[in-house]
This record gives C-alpha cells, structure tokens and sequence, in this order.
C-alpha cells in the first residue's frame, strides 16, 4: 500500500471547559481514544489528509453526563449525511410501534406533531396516514424534499429556541414533539430542548429516543465514541436536562434502534410516574450507569481490549496470514484508529455500500471495496469490524464458500470463530 502525503483538510474543532448541558468545569476525563479524523470522512484520495482531533470522553460530576471532551463544528460532520431512515427495514417496522406508544400516551386527537431532525419523514408518516397534522424539521435538504415528496411538510434547518419560536408563529404550538436520536448528536441541547418546551401546548407531552449507556457499558461498546456523538445518556442524565426547562419525565419504552436505545416521555405538568419509569430509574442506580466508578471500569475494559486485539491480529500476520476487515463504518473507524490497526495489518475492508467503494478509511489508509473484490484478495482470515451485523455477515460469507478465521472484536472480548 503506498504511503499517504498530501493537503490538510483542516477541521474546526475546540475543547470544552464545562459540561455541555449545566455549565459545571467539574469534569473527570473517562477515556482518551487518542487523536482521530472525524469517523465518517472516508476519502476518495489517500492525498487527502483530515486534521485528527482530540478523541476523549469524560463525566460531569454535578449532572453525571459523560460527553466528548472536544466538539467539531457540526458543519465538518453532517454536510455528507447519507443516513436515510426510509432504508432501515428495522426503522421502519419500529415507526408503526412508535406511532402506538405516543398515541396511547396522548389520549386524544386529532393532533398536531412536530418532529425535530425529521430525516425523509418515516416516523411523521405515520402519524399522517392517521389524519394527523404533522412538520417535520431537519437541516439535510436532500432529506427535506424527499420528505416532501412524500407529502410531509419540513423545514430545512437546525432546531433550536429561534427555530421552535418560528414553528409556534407559523403552525401554532404542538401535542407532541418528538425527537428521536437527535439529542446526543448536537452540542448544544439545551437550546433543542428549550425550543422543544416553546412548541410544546401546556398538555403536550415529547418523547426523546436515546442511544442508552447500558449497552455501551455491558458490553464495552467503546467503538460507538465519535466526534458525531457528543453525549453518552443515561435515563437519569436525560433526566436532569429536561428538568433545566422544567420538563417532567413520566414514563419510558425500549426501542431496537442502535442496539439498544429507549424513549423517554416527558410533559410541562407533572403526570403520573409509569412503573416502568420507576423500575428504570432503579435499575439504573443499581447498575451504576451514571456512576463514576462504572465508567472508570470501562475505560480500563477498552485498553485491556486494545492490547487483546492487537495481539491477536499481529499474532495472525506473524504466521503468513492475510487479512481484511468486513465492514467501514463510523464505529470501525473509532476500533482501528483507537487498536493502532490500518493499511500494514488489513489488505482492505470490505463493505456492502457502493457509495464507499474505493475511498480510503480516516486516520488509518485502509482501501475499501466490494465484499466481491475482497474476498479475491483470498484472505485467511476476517476482522468482522461490523461485528454488531455478525449473524448477517457470518451467513453471507458462507453462502459464497469462505472457508477461514474470522476475528470477531466485540461484544466484550475479541474472539476467534473458525468457518
Ligand atoms: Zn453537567
């Protein structure tokens, strides 16, 4: 593999002096990942080089939220935003048993719903096919008019307090705002949650899906840490930013979205807590997701993972053996930049995506291709980097005859299955 050279692209990054959401300098530094390029900037020219930009994460002492100690400006990380909702058979599925958890909490209709970071306005769409009045809000254009092609009205741009004033002015203010995935991905969400509470009509009630630190803590999740996630939540984190904007939390639901996610609903008069709430809330606790000491356990779980991984994958390439990885996510970009992997252990990474084809991962060089053109390569063994599709990935590699070592890196620790 040639050596790489060329422009610095230069990204516009700072570090932050207090917690993002109460203003706290009590911060403990968590985990330092290192120097990194922005996870999802794979380049069609290894003479493109990205400026690597501080990768660490640390906990608020006064509201327990762990978050990224750096913040990129969010322009360097959505303009290529290429995540289209209407794709996921998974996310659409989820859409009609959504629609049912937020109708049976509403209580009456018919309703006006406001979604924040609408994406092709899946979700919104159901409401509508039940004669609901719906606006989607989402700053990818691209997504915006196939939104509203499909007959949900969106308004192109960042939520906030402006933007949720100019809602309220223009539509009146809303039943339900929803806001899904939304949250841990802007660094400012104070100013998202203080436009929610303005749209919100004084008996609304806002749902709020999260990624939720429970998996990432179980099950070592470190790879899920990347500039584009500035928050790591917990139910009691969510908690204390809703009540910044005297918002109340009264009732949760589990959702299959990113391994592992939940919804918290909330209002701005106080409800009757569910037991599910109740039961979260404590299991939270007893489990220590907000805790210092858990997340100080993790940390020191990742480096043990890292010297794992690289042993393994060196003691491969000292024997004669040759190597792809299957998979150029965001979350592989974190895994190989983080273990010191790239172009002199893998020969190149295989990826279903043709929009990734011949680009080369951020930070460590790596050629992607086609899962075909990979497996030409006649690899002994593959680093299943998307090892969260490992079912899918597993059964795909023997229908096409794979006969090999195949490292699977997480959950936990790295394993060695033989197919
Ligand atoms: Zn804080």
């Amino acid at each position: 593999m040639k050596s790489c050279a060329g422009k610095l692209l230069e990204v516009i990054s700072k570090p932050i002096s207090s917690c993002r959401l109460c203003g706290s300098s009590d911060l403990d530094l968590i985990l330092d990942l290192g120097t990194q390029p922005p996870a999802n900037s794979l380049r069609a020219s290894c003479e493109e080089l990205l400026e690597s930009i501080p990768l660490a994460i640390c906990r608020c002492q006064q509201c327990t939220t762990v978050q990224l100690t750096e913040t990129v400006a969010p322009e360097h990380l959505f303009r290529d935003y290429v995540w289209v909702t209407g794709t996921s058979q998974t996310a659409r599925n989820y859409s009609q048993t959504f629609f049912d958890h937020v109708a049976q909490r509403c209580g009456r209709d018919p309703l006006f719903v406001v979604e924040v970071a609408s994406n092709d306005g899946t979700f919104l769409q159901r409401f509508r096919e039940r004669g609901h009045r719906v606006l989607g809000v989402d700053p990818a254009q691209n997504l915006a008019r196939v939104a509203e092609a499909d007959g949900i009205p969106t308004m192109s741009e960042f939520f906030g307090l402006e933007i949720g004033r100019r809602v309220t002015q223009l539509h009146g203010h809303a039943d339900v705002v929803i806001a899904r995935n939304v949250l841990p991905h802007v660094p400012e969400p104070n100013d998202v949650v203080a436009g929610i509470a303005h749209c919100l009509k004084s008996d609304g009630i806002g749902a709020i899906e999260f990624h939720w630190v429970d998996k990432i803590l179980s099950e070592l999740h470190y790879d899920s840490i990347y500039h584009e996630h500035f928050f790591y939540h917990s139910l009691h984190s969510i908690d204390q930013l809703l009540k910044r904007h005297r918002l109340t939390l009264f009732d949760v639901t589990e959702s299959p979205i990113s391994g592992g996610s939940l919804v918290a609903y909330f209002s701005k008069t106080s409800r009757q807590t569910s037991s599910a709430l109740t039961e979260k809330l404590a299991w939270e606790l007893d489990r220590g997701l907000a805790s210092l000491e858990t997340w100080r356990e993790f940390a020191m779980r990742s480096l043990e993972h890292r010297l794992q991984m690289k042993e393994m994958i060196e003691s491969e390439i000292k024997i004669g053996k040759r190597l792809i990885g299957y998979g150029a996510s965001a979350r592989s970009s974190t895994l190989l930049n983080f273990c010191g992997l790239g172009n002199r252990h893998l020969v190149c990474i295989a990826d279903q995506s043709p929009l990734k084809h011949d680009r080369y991962t951020p930070g460590t060089d790596v050629l992607v291709v086609s899962p075909e053109r990979a497996l030409a390569e006649r690899p002994d063994t593959i680093v299943l980097l998307a090892w969260n599709f490992k079912d899918e990935i597993l059964q795909r590699l023997s229908d096409v005859g794979f006969h090999g070592n195949v490292i699977v890196p997480l959950p936990n620790r790295p394993q060695v299955l033989r197919i």
